[in-house]
């Protein structure tokens, strides 16, 4: 592994819930398997694939074959699937059931967290930021802290002199500011917690949830950050992973807010960059209607960088969009705006791409890519037209990750070399080109 051995030692996006591998599954299993409510696994199973599968069933041919081979079909996402995401979910509902089981009916979650760290640790990571979302209830946050918690605790058990684990915490995107605030409480009770809950993280769906809507959350954040350096906490956001509600250049634009409001790394980006002819192919009509709010904002934001835009060589006529700003206004803004796709249109998407990678270059913000992810769940298409392409070429920050290694049966390892086959570089061209992704970790800016 002495190729590329930064990159392929340092993970930066996993979540906790995607990482537990088939043969995981099947050691957490194999003693209890008839004892796990397997409801959630078995009807979504049902709904995406057309069978039902009988989960002891399989345990017991599991057990007479020797392993976790034959649990695979049922709990590994591949490219088999066909990009699917109700298959992916009912494949992920298998690990969910399993998890469930061993926290809270067993009430064994430590075991299960440390067998998550230990095999990354002896896969040879030496860093890695794991997440994980609870739910939410702002009216009694106690179950959110105590997950929460457990988790973070699993990393300090699972701390060596050579690995070291850190952790996120997921906050839901519809009430950014509320479980903000009950993550502060958490480090208050237990401010030893610090050393590894680096940072907050925004993921699962993000239509609709624009960015602007978490800059109140942002403002608290920047505030307490200033006045707690030693307990800063940094940004990893989600954005332009899933975006058919909107238009391509909100999409992108989506990206550069999310930068701007102050996140440090963004996951996917796939707006920033799939190519515009090949976003639009994916589905009949895709992109060409947005909520009016939505071309509103987009307005704003051209208005706002006409001249950075007008320098990429765009055209941009303010006069028009203030006139299609005044005439929108009127309207009721959830009402769908529609605008069909030209030639020179996406020319000008693909100058936007190239505009906001250079903003997010010059603020230092990080892209985090994941490639078996990003082809598995359906966003991209093919290898060909990955978005690591157009990051690669620009300057942007740039890690990998495996995003849910046990689900897609992929290791960050595997990714890296991904990259390395089919990115156009050589090893020592690809080493400089990501540099050390610890440099781009969550709390790196608090004082030593
Ligand atoms: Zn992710």
């Amino acid at each position: 592994m002495s190729e590329l051995l930064s990159a392929k030692t340092c993970e930066l996006h996993v979540h906790i819930g995607g990482c537990l591998t088939a043969e995981d599954l099947f050691e957490l299993g194999r003693e209890v398997y008839d004892q796990i409510d397997w409801s959630l696994f078995v009807n979504s199973f049902e709904n995406a694939y057309g069978t039902r599968p009988d989960p002891p069933a399989l345990y017991r041919q599991a057990l007479a074959e020797g392993g976790g081979q034959t649990l695979r079909p049922y709990c590994v996402y591949g490219r088999e699937d066909g990009g699917d995401f109700a298959r992916f979910q009912a494949k992920f509902n298998f690990s969910i059931c399993v998890f469930r089981h061993w926290w809270h009916v067993l009430d064994r979650q430590d075991e299960l967290l440390d067998r998550i760290v230990e095999r990354h640790r002896n896969e040879g990571l030496r860093y890695v930021e794991y997440r994980a979302m609870a739910p939410f209830d702002a009216e009694d946050a106690d179950d959110f802290i105590d997950f929460h918690t457990t988790m973070a605790r699993a990393m300090v058990r699972g701390a060596r002199a050579d690995f070291h684990p850190r952790y996120l915490i997921s906050l839901p995107r519809w009430q950014p500011l509320e479980s903000y605030r009950v993550v502060r409480r958490l480090l208050e009770q237990q401010p030893d917690l610090a050393d590894v809950l680096v940072g907050l993280d925004f993921c699962h769906f993000e239509e609709g949830y624009p960015p602007e809507s978490t800059s109140a959350f942002f403002e608290r954040l920047h505030r307490d950050n200033a006045d707690r350096p030693a307990q800063r906490l940094d940004v990893a956001y989600h954005v332009g992973e899933v975006y058919f509600d909107k238009s391509l250049e909100s999409a992108v634009r989506w990206c550069h807010e999310a930068a701007e409001l102050g996140a440090v790394r963004l996951g996917h980006c796939t707006a920033l960059g799939l190519d515009p002819a090949a976003a639009l192919a994916r589905r009949e009509g895709a992109h060409e209607c947005e909520s009016t709010s939505e071309r509103l904002a987009q307005i704003r934001y051209d208005l706002h960088h006409a001249e950075a835009l007008r320098g990429r060589g765009m055209v941009v006529d303010c006069d028009a969009l203030r006139a299609e700003q005044d005439d929108l206004s009127a309207r009721d803004g959830s009402k769908p705006y529609r605008r069909p796709y030209s030639e020179a249109r996406l020319e000008e998407i693909r100058l936007r791409q190239a505009f906001v990678l250079d903003c997010l270059t010059q603020s230092g913000t990080v892209i985090e890519t994941c490639p078996t992810s990003n082809l598995r769940i359906g966003a991209v298409p093919a290898e060909s037209v990955h978005p690591v392409h157009n990051f690669l070429a620009s300057d942007v920050p740039l890690a990998i990750g495996a995003d849910d290694p046990g689900l897609f049966d992929c290791r960050l390892e595997e990714e890296v070399d991904w990259v390395l086959r089919h990115g156009g570089l050589d090893a020592k061209s690809l080493e400089q080109r990501l540099a050390d992704p610890y440099s781009f970790r969550c709390g790196r800016e608090r004082p030593v």
